[in-house]
């Protein structure tokens, strides 16, 4: 197995020495698992909107055609709250154990179609087979953990202030959520967000991101099959373009009490301000910037490891990716030129093909930015060690790939270092001082994550207590966990995703007390 893959696959072993190159077309064993309507109230159904307007899905390996979908509008978004409002009061009435069973069960479900799933997450997102699979396995680890914590959401007896009286705090459900996901990764974003919600009681109205909305409605079909009755899950799809028609429904109707957002900080704070006239809760995973950071006492080994752990997991495409990264003077030049060794022999090309390890970028958009990252950091000074341009195959000549890059002098005012580029970019910027690194390291509006390489115990305290984000690395380059709280500070967000918290950000406090008892 290339141990640079992933967290997911390292957690479920593949073999990827054993990969041939060889094409592998997208027949699933459940056909029907791809499908082109929207999810309303339990049936599947074309857009409402006059027309029945329809939206292309394709592959970003090589632009070709994989279906259509609903284009879906105000109408549509409205049909799913409806919906989602009707179920509510008999879901969240269920005794918890009776929700868990339908949770756990849509969880086997998902990972006894794990092969077809991540087949669908590779075609339509583009990330190598068997990250697709591994990030089935990932979301179901959320699936399978909400289940479980349904049944363990307490309540509280508070200490009397008076013998005659007796104070108790309960968790409820807040009502309709509506979920609004990145393409990134299509199945865990989903999952991790409907999981605690439905564990919680509450029920969903959910848009995918348009580049991905297969993997969501195949999630939602086998939700069904798990027993999930109809209005509790709803899944409406639109094109970028209709997205807002249908969130801004939304955010106006006041039955939907909570927004669950992962996506860029632009859209995360329209979000905030529009709920805000309905006070919804709302939480939000947001950009990043994340610094990683190797100081001359690591194991330089083990930091290269955990930069391609870290890095390229997704062809760099993901919001905890690192972003900047700071080496020591020291050991500056042995960890780029391992560094650049390992990704040099990345194999970029198509996700269907068995041994590539940087599939394309998810569409043109994303590999302009990347391209214009680059030229920017090298207009001001950036030395390109390996890599540094786009990748056009023969073949497929749409499809948006870009090779896997190393920059070095790399400098504050460089636009890789204040956005996050999202492709498969490591801009490398030295530093001499412990204080230098930090003041740079959280020299930014971001908060998600940040790595960090040392074996001296007591800089790693200093360091993960300076450093300002949600999460942090020492000495590791994979982090997500379900039992883990995930999230960010500054404009990274708030809320937590996975862990005991992650349920609360689905449930409201009641405080009730009893009185006359004395
Ligand atoms: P990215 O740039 O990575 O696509 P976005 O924040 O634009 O990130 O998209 C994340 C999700 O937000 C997607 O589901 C997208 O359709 C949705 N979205 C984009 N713009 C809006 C908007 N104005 N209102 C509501 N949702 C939006």
């Amino acid at each position: 197995m290339a141990p640079w893959h992933c967290e997911l696959t390292r957690a479920h072993p593949f073999d990827f020495n054993s990969f041939m190159t060889k094409t592998v077309s997208l027949h699933l064993k459940r056909a029907d698992l791809i499908v082109s309507h929207n999810f309303i109230a339990g049936n599947w159904q074309a857009s409402l909107e006059p027309d029945q307007p329809l939206m292309p899905v394709t592959d970003p390996s090589d632009a070709s055609l994989i279906t259509h979908v609903a284009d879906s509008g105000a109408v549509d978004a409205l049909a799913a709250v409806d919906a989602a409002q009707s179920a509510f009061s008999d879901w969240k009435s269920r005794p918890a154990k009776e929700r868990a069973t339908v949770i756990k069960r849509w969880n086997d479900l998902i990972v006894s179609h794990k092969e077809d799933l991540g087949k669908l997450i590779s075609r339509e997102q583009g990330k190598p087979l068997a990250e697709g699979e591994g990030e089935v396995l990932y979301a179901a680890s959320y699936v399978e953990w909400f289940g479980e914590q349904a049944t363990r959401s307490n309540g509280e007896i508070i200490p009397t202030p008076a013998n005659n009286k007796r104070l108790m705090a309960i968790r409820e459900p807040v009502g309709v959520v509506a979920v609004i996901t990145p393409w990134n990764f299509p199945a865990a974003m989903i999952a991790r967000k409907i999981a605690p919600a439905l564990a919680a009681g509450c029920t969903v109205v959910a848009k995918p991101a348009e580049d991905t909305p297969l993997t969501a409605l195949a999630l939602a079909k086998l939700a069904q099959e798990a027993g999930l009755p109809p209005g509790v899950l709803n899944i409406v799809t639109t094109s970028r373009t209709r997205a807002a028609q249908v969130v801004d429904v939304w955010l106006a109707d006041d039955r939907v009490r909570k927004i669950s957002f992962t996506g860029s900080t632009p859209v995360g704070k329209h979000l905030a301000k529009e709920s805000a006239s309905t006070l919804k809760k709302i939480s939000l995973e947001l950009g990043g910037n994340a610094p990683f950071i190797v100081f001359e006492d690591a194991d330089i080994d083990a930091a290269v490891e955990g930069l391609m752990v870290a890095k390229f997991r997704n062809g760099g495409q993901t919001c905890v990716c690192p972003n900047r990264v700071y080496v020591q003077t020291l050991v500056h030049d042995e960890f780029v030129q391992k560094l650049a060794v390992r990704v040099a022999a990345l194999k970029v090309g198509p996700a269907r093909e068995l041994d590539s390890q940087i599939g394309p970028m998810i569409n043109a958009r994303a590999v302009e930015k990347i391209e214009r990252h680059v030229q920017d950091a090298v207009a001001k000074g950036a030395k390109v060690v390996t890599g540094g341009h786009r990748i056009q195959r023969a073949e497929s000549p749409q499809a948006a790939y870009f090779s896997p890059t190393v920059l070095t002098e790399a400098t504050p005012d460089m636009v890789c270092a204040c956005e996050e580029t999202f492709g498969p970019v490591v801009p490398v910027t030295r530093f001499d001082t412990e204080a230098e690194v930090v003041g740079q390291a959280n020299d930014t509006p971001f908060g998600l994550a940040a790595y960090f390489y040392s074996q001296n115990p007591a800089r790693i305290w200093r360091v993960m207590e300076a450093l300002e984000c949600g999460i942090v690395g020492i000495n590791e380059g994979a982090l997500a966990a379900e039992a883990a709280p995930f999230g960010g500070v500054k404009e990274s967000g708030y809320g937590r995703e996975g862990s005991v918290y992650g349920l609360d950000d689905y449930q409201h406090i009641k405080y009730f007390c009893q009185g006359g008892l004395g």
